[in-house]
């Protein structure tokens, strides 16, 4: 799969200037903080799926309801929407793009909802998703509702890509990919409050057998955090470690789903989540709220979780051989952390301030891989 994202600054309500940044980005790959344009465009990157952030062209920031109001849209209809249908068409890709949004009720039109919602749309600018984030940080409780967990889930299609060199031209079936979307602070502990081990995002990846995970975000250095500055094009590995730890079940807990979003099919070939983390960069002016500047953490990342099945380990405690590669037991031992040797890897990752686009061919080596070992 080609997966990208692209981070950038935009500025608090200058949607009209947002819409340029984003479109100049995307046609030059990466900015430095220093202004140098290096890197390759999207046209020739020719991502599967490109992921904006959270509320990508309006900001983020916003002090009060009024004050983000006049900037909502119904879901499909409004300038981020129509962004995202003409660069879905025009690049031959889903576009995943973070916006505010409004309700309105169908009986009695001034009843109004808000939502910070995630706009997902096909190849052909169709809609497939719409996600409404559903555990709100701080500034969302100022103006948005809750979303419902169960609107996060969907099987997104992708047609085979058939490769110029090969003479087949039989058509192929599309793959359906179990996707989880989240917003931000969905991967945190509701409200701050439920127990950090709860792990509510990461049993929902597990749980509903997914195979790719899509974070829209506007995350927040960490409070202290003064030399984001000196980070300058360098990542923020604090807040990318925390991004990580946030997924610990998938390093745990035994994945189930079965077919490969890559294809891989050998018996004893890895399983593996990917893991899309779309942040922004970029400072916004204080609120009341929220005194000082709020300055985002940037590193959008494209990482994968993988897992593949190690000997038996009953029988390796007995000392008593190998167990055949690929040959895993569903019962007992399952969830049991030594049935699998877990590696992330990680294919690309920006700097705290960096702008551009961060790219992944998942099939590609990996530019790093983690290995874990672990403490049992
Ligand atoms: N916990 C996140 C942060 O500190 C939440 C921000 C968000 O939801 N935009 O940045």
């Amino acid at each position: 799969m080609r997966i990208a994202t692209l981070q950038f600054a935009p500025k608090l309500g200058d949607v009209e200037g947002n819409i340029e940044r984003a479109n100049s980005l995307l046609r030059s790959g990466k900015v430095t903080s220093s202004g140098t344009e290096h890197g390759v465009g999207v046209d020739l990157l020719k991502p599967d799926v490109l992921v904006l952030p959270e509320l990508a062209l309006t900001g983020y920031n916003f002090p009060s309801l009024k004050a983000i109001q006049g900037y909502a849209e119904p879901a499909g209809k409004g300038l981020s929407a129509n962004w995202a249908r003409e660069t879905a068409k025009r690049l031959r890709c889903k576009v995943c793009i973070g916006y505010p949004e409004i309700e309105r009720d169908l009986e009695e039109p001034d009843k109004v909802t808000y939502y910070n919602s995630l706009l997902v749309v096909d190849e052909e600018g169709e809609i497939v998703v719409n996600y409404r984030k559903t555990f709100l940080y701080y500034t969302d409780e100022t103006w948005a509702a809750e979303g419902q967990v169960e609107r996060g889930f969907y099987e997104l299609e992708f047609a085979s890509r058939v490769k110029s060199s090969s003479l087949e031209t039989l058509p192929q079936e599309p793959k359906r990919i179990a996707t989880s979307f989240g917003i931000c602070m969905d991967i945190n502990p509701y409200k701050f409050e439920a127990p950090f081990d709860k792990w509510e995002f990461a049993t929902r990846v597990l749980d509903s057998k997914s195979q790719l995970v899509i974070l829209s975000m506007a995350w927040l250095a960490m409070p202290g955090l003064e030399d984001l500055d000196a980070l300058k094009d360098k990542p923020d590995m604090d807040t990318f470690n925390y991004w990580l730890q946030r997924f610990w079940p998938l390093l745990q807990r035994k994945m189930r789903h079965q077919v490969d979003i890559d294809g891989g099919k050998a018996a004893d070939s890895p399983k593996k989540i990917i893991l899309v983390f779309a942040n922004r960069s970029g400072e916004e002016p204080p609120t009341e709220e929220t005194k000082p500047p709020a300055r985002y953490a940037g590193t959008s990342t494209i990482v994968a979780v993988t897992q593949r099945p190690t000997p038996d380990p009953a029988e390796q405690d007995a000392g008593s051989g190998a167990q055949t590669p690929g040959v895993e037991s569903e019962t007992d031992d399952a969830d049991d952390p030594r049935a699998f040797d877990v590696k992330i890897l990680c294919w690309d990752m920006l700097g705290a301030q960096e702008e551009g686009i961060c790219f992944a061919d998942t099939t590609a080596d990996p530019r790093m891989v983690f290995a874990l070992k672990k403490a049992i």
